[in-house]
Order: structure tokens, then sequence, then C-alpha cells
């Protein structure tokens, strides 16, 4: 055999041994595994490694440097696993190497991501002639998508956003939701809206938008709704609340990076109406269960992101909606594939079961924390918990416990100004007896802090 396939057939190794055990490695190093980090602190080599060296190095001096995100005891952010379906597809696809800008790039990696972009409006119910973009991250792809509403709502009013940029454009404001994501106010700052000229809409108890309290919206406005807000997992009332932002000509966006995965599940009520928006993004990597990275921008008239995104020259004409027309990337891998493995090998039916599975889980985990007593701070709508252990110096000790046992891990959360911390459900990997666990781990870090 010949050395190239020895070194993959040594790096598959690592990487099923490694998957074997997510199970039962510590969720998060412990001080004796970060040590070994040290051993990457080496000078530049003048002339190279032998390849089998270099791997058997990331794995024995990496591996126990993981956070394992992608094993059933995580309930950090919300991060999700990789579901092995996906995460072999990306495998396979990586041999590829495709530069998936277009067809003339990839015939098959155009070919599936027009497959999964159908089946995900399919299965997320958007307007089905909608346009998907799939980029890096739920950011890169909100970025995509504010950057071709702001152009729209300038070429509506005669605006050449392309010839003439903002330089004495007609005002384009920005209103957010109060709870928006940390990333949508990147997005704002890096678009040059100025933070100071973003309009922040007061939000209720749950973080939800209060329409009551909704600013003034007009056809120069673009409006940031979100389905799944970090702490609470609540929704926007978008029923109420698009309907008029639309007749007032206002142009909606709704971030969804995990929430808008409530529309595959059984109790998608509080989604309600948020078909109605003009682009979504939402992530594949974290309720999905795809491997790190990749994300959707939707836009309902696709012909919108195009134009903004182009990038067609003489020497890579392609389609209207190729995938470099519409995200940030030009050259690209195909981060579709991932997803399209993901929504084929688990069907509508699996993809509403791990949906409904990690909501019933929280629902458990939060009246476990409340019978030891905890107190849960949100309604537990969806796959978050948000918690407290008492006073500040007893949240962040219990905080502190969990995450020093190795054996599960969740973060910090600040809630209306005090600590808290928050735990969500969103591996695939994780059932009853991992959140049984968990509240057997928070009933011990009681116990332990007093
Ligand atoms: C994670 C997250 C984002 C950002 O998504 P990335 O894929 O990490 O860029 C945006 N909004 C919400 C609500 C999120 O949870």
């Amino acid at each position: 055999m010949n050395d190239e396939l020895v070194l993959m057939q040594a790096a598959d190794r690592a990487a099923v041994e490694y998957v074997a055990s997510v199970g039962t490695r510590r969720v998060f190093p412990d001080a004796e595994a970060l040590r070994l980090l040290d051993g990457f602190d080496e000078a530049l080599p003048q002339s190279g490694v032998d390849a089998v060296e270099v791997i058997a190095q990331l794995d024995r001096l990496g591996s126990p440097n993981t956070v394992v995100s992608n094993g059933p005891n995580y309930f950090g952010f919300v991060l999700g696993a990789a579901l092995p379906v996906a995460a072999a597809a990306d495998r396979l696809a990586l041999a590829w190497d495709q530069c998936a800008s277009s067809w003339d790039g990839s015939p098959v990696a155009d070919t599936l991501e027009r497959t999964a972009a159908r089946w995900l409006l399919e299965i997320l119910d958007l307007p089905r002639e909608s346009s998907v973009g799939f980029g890096t991250s739920a950011t890169a792809c909100s970025l995509a998508c504010l950057t071709a509403a702001r152009r729209e709502l300038l070429r509506r009013k005669g605006w050449d956003f392309d010839a003439q940029g903002l330089e004495g454009a007609p005002r384009v404001r920005i209103v957010v939701s109060q709870a928006i994501h940390i990333t949508l106010k990147r997005t704002a700052r890096v678009l040059g809206f100025g933070m100071d000229h973003v309009v922040f809409a007061p939000c209720d108890g749950e973080a939800r938008v209060d329409p009551a309290r909704m600013p003034a919206l007009d056809d120069m406005t673009i409006l940031c709704l979100q389905a799944g807000e970090v702490n609470t997992g609540e929704f926007d009332p978008f029923a109420e609340i698009i309907p008029a932002a639309k007749a007032a000509g206002a142009w909606v966006h709704v971030d969804g990076a995990f929430g808008l995965w409530a529309r595959a599940g059984s109790d998608r009520g509080r989604t309600e109406g948020i078909e109605l928006a003009d682009s979504w993004t939402t992530d594949g990597h974290k309720w999905l269960n795809t491997p790190y990275d990749g994300a959707m921008a939707i836009c309902r008239d696709g012909r919108v992101l195009a134009d903004a995104m182009q990038s067609d020259a003489p020497y890579v004409p392609a389609v209207w909606d190729a995938q470099k027309n519409l995200t940030l990337e030009f050259s690209r891998r195909a981060r579709g594939i991932a997803i399209w493995a993901a929504l084929k090998g688990l069907g509508r039916d699996g993809v509403r079961e791990m949906v409904d599975r990690h909501c019933r889980l929280a629902r458990r985990i939060a009246e476990g924390a409340q019978a030891a007593g905890l107190e849960v701070l949100n309604r537990v709508v969806l796959n978050q918990v948000l918690v407290r252990a008492g006073d500040d110096q007893r949240t962040q000790a219990v905080t502190a416990y969990v995450q020093a046992s190795g054996r599960a891990w969740f973060g910090p959360a600040v809630w209306e100004g005090r600590p808290a911390f928050r735990i969500s459900v969103s591996s695939w990997r994780t059932g009853e007896a991992e959140a049984d666990r968990l509240i057997a781990l928070l009933e011990a870090a009681l116990r332990e802090v007093g």
C-alpha cells in the first residue's frame, strides 16, 4: 500500500478510536492533559517531518485536549454533536476536495446542494421559492442577508448601491430585538450601521420582542427578530409583528441559528408567522448536528441575495444562483453535502424525533433541577434551561463544580444582570441516561457547595 493510504488509515484509526471514546472521556481536559499542549510549542521545522509522525503527534497531544462537544454529556452553548452519517459524508467529500463554487467546479456538489436546499425549505416549511446559500456560519450568512436587505431597500428608492456605495445614500435604519445575539450586533457594526444608531426593540420578561413597544418601522428599515433566544430558547411573536412590519415596507430578517429547527419538531406553534419574513439564517452545526462548520442564508427573493453577492467573471461564468453568488465565499467547500447527508440519514421523522427528544430532556432536566432545589428561570419552551443556585456565589460554585468534574459541561450565563448557568440539550447522542446523570451531578454539586 502506498504512503498516502497508510497515512489516511492511521488518521482514520485515530478518528475511530476518538469517536468510540466520546461517552467516557472527560468532557473538558484536566490540568495534566493541558500540559501536553506544551508539546506543540516547537520551532517551524526546516525540513518536513514524516507525515505519519505528524498525525501521531496530533492524536497524542491533541485528542486529550479536545472539548468533547461531540459526546453525550456536553450541555454548553448550543453546539450539537456530529451525526455519524453527516461526519462520514464530510469525510468522503474531503477526499473529493471539490471547489464547490458552481456546477463547473463540481457537478456533484452543485447537485447535492440544490437537493439539500430544497429539502431544507420543506422541513423548515419556508417559502419554497427561496434561495439557500450554504456558508460557514450563521454569522456569515446573516452578513450576506443583511447586505442584500440594505442594497434592496436602497434599490427600491432608486439608489444604485453597487455604483454609489453609502456616501450620500438615503439612510437605512436597523431595528433589532433587545435580546438579539451578539453576532447580529457585530454584523450591524461591520456593515457600518453604527452601534449608536442601532434601534433596540424592547423585550418582555421571556426575552421576546414586545409588539406593543415596537419602534416605528418604515420602508427604509431592516428589522431583525429571532427564533431561539440563547438564554430562554424563546421566539419573538412573529405572527403579530411581521405582517405589520411588511405592511410598513420593512425588510424582516430572522436569526434562527438553532431555534429555526423547532419548525421540524412537533411543537412549532411558537414559530408561526416566521415564514412571512424576507430572509432567515440557521446553522447546520448546531441543532441539526452536522460537523463544523456549515450554515444557511435563506432569502425569499433569491435574486436579491444573488445580486448582492454576485461574483461572476469572464473566467468563471455560472448561473445566477450558483453557490458563489449566494454566500461570502468564492472558493468554498460544499458545506451542503453534510446537510444533505443528515437530512437523508434522519428523514423528516428522525429530525422530528431528535428535536422533540431534546425539548423533552430539557424539561426533564428542569424538573430535576427544581426538585434538587435549584431555581429554573425560564419556561423551557425549547431545549434551553436557565438556572440559578440561590445567591451569585453559589451559582458560580455549582457551575465550577460541574465544569471541574469532567463528567459534563455547561457554561455560565448572565440573566437580568446576575449570574446564572445555561443547560442546552442539542447532541443527538444525549438521552435520558445522560439527562439523569446531569441531574445527579447537580445534586452532588449542591451537597458540595452547601
Ligand atoms: C450561535 C448563534 C449565532 C451565531 O451562529 P454561528 O454559526 O456561530 O455564527 C447567532 N444567533 C444565535 C441565536 C446563536 O445561537
